[in-house]
């Protein structure tokens, strides 16, 4: 198939992005292309005109400064996987971004089309929110910043207006004595997680949980924090009963989805085992 006709623009500043946005409401923005163009072939996307930002610089690069590090929003996850500075300070974005389709998508997908996508099956939104992201957006009223537990709004919906562009993701460093994993059941053809728990642990000098977070893709219309889980681990010793009790007696998937690769019930078990698994990796990288 081919995608009905529009025009292309390739802005060199956000500025003038967001100027173009603002002037054609049936404009959309183009990144990496993996998850639009395909949309745009089946005609179930047809934008009037395509804004590429690929080559606009301020959407480039990963910095560390002030205890936070800062990824452009066409950063790909080839280059994300690959980064010391965030296997470093993220090590769980690294982990993701490393399992996210074949190499064709690393090279290409950024950070920012997938959150911006905000797929329930992707794996990056997970990652977001267990680490307590904040997401950086231009619009022709300005900048403005929105937390990840803000930014996922519905299937497929996110808090970005029609004429704003995602233009950074800034994410706390890690802190010492934290480990984190991120555990994926894919389907098997696609890649897509039906299951993809992200982990952060803290442990006290004694061992014990200082802090944890859990975060899922794949089982709910966004991803979903079971912030019951990890507070219930804060003050355990991390043992895997521990963990198992928590996310046994705790986890409670909010409208899982249920389709004709899983049901709802099998997301929801699948959850608690590799939402355990991440757990239990996470404490022993901590
Ligand atoms: C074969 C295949 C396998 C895949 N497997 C996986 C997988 O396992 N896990 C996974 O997570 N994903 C997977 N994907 C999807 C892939 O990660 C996409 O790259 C991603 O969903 C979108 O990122 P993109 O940069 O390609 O964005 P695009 O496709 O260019 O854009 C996607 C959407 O986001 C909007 N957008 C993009 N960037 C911005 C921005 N900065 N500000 C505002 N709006 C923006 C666009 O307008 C569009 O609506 C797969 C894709 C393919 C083709």
């Amino acid at each position: 198939m081919y995608p009905s006709k529009f025009d292309y623009h390739r802005p060199s500043s956000v500025q003038e992005a967001v100027q173009i946005l603002s002037a054609n409401p049936e404009a959309k923005v183009l990144a990496g292309g993996h998850s639009l163009v395909p949309v745009m072939k089946l005609r179930l996307a047809t934008p009037t005109a395509l804004v590429d930002i690929g080559r606009i610089e301020e959407l480039q690069g990963i910095g560390r400064a002030n205890g936070s590090l800062r990824i452009g929003a066409c950063v790909t996850y080839h280059e994300i996987a690959n980064s010391d500075v965030v296997r470093e300070a993220a090590p769980l974005l690294a982990e993701a971004a490393g399992q996210i389709g074949d190499r064709q998508v690393r090279y290409r997908g950024t950070i920012g089309g997938n959150l911006s996508h905000a797929d329930p099956a992707s794996d990056l939104p997970a990652a977001a929110l267990a680490l307590d992201a904040t997401l950086h957006v231009s619009g022709p009223n300005g900048s403005r910043s929105v937390g990840a537990s803000d930014f996922f709004v519905d299937l497929m919906m996110t808090a970005l207006q029609l004429d704003e562009i995602l233009t950074a993701v800034e994410i706390p460093a890690a802190q010492a004595g934290s480990g984190s994993a991120y555990v994926k059941f894919e389907h098997p053809a696609s890649g897509y997680a039906l299951c993809g728990a992200a982990a952060v642990v803290t442990r006290t000098a004694d061992g014990s949980c200082a802090s944890a977070s859990l975060c899922f893709n794949g089982v709910s219309a966004t991803a979903v924090d079971a912030a019951a889980v990890a507070s219930s681990l804060v003050g355990s010793d991390l043992s895997d009963a521990a963990i198992e009790s928590a996310v046994n007696e705790n986890l409670s998937i909010p409208d899982p989805t249920g389709d004709m690769f899983a049901s709802a019930a099998y997301r929801q078990e699948l959850a608690k085992t590799i939402g355990a698994q991440a757990l239990c990796t996470a404490r022993d990288r901590a």
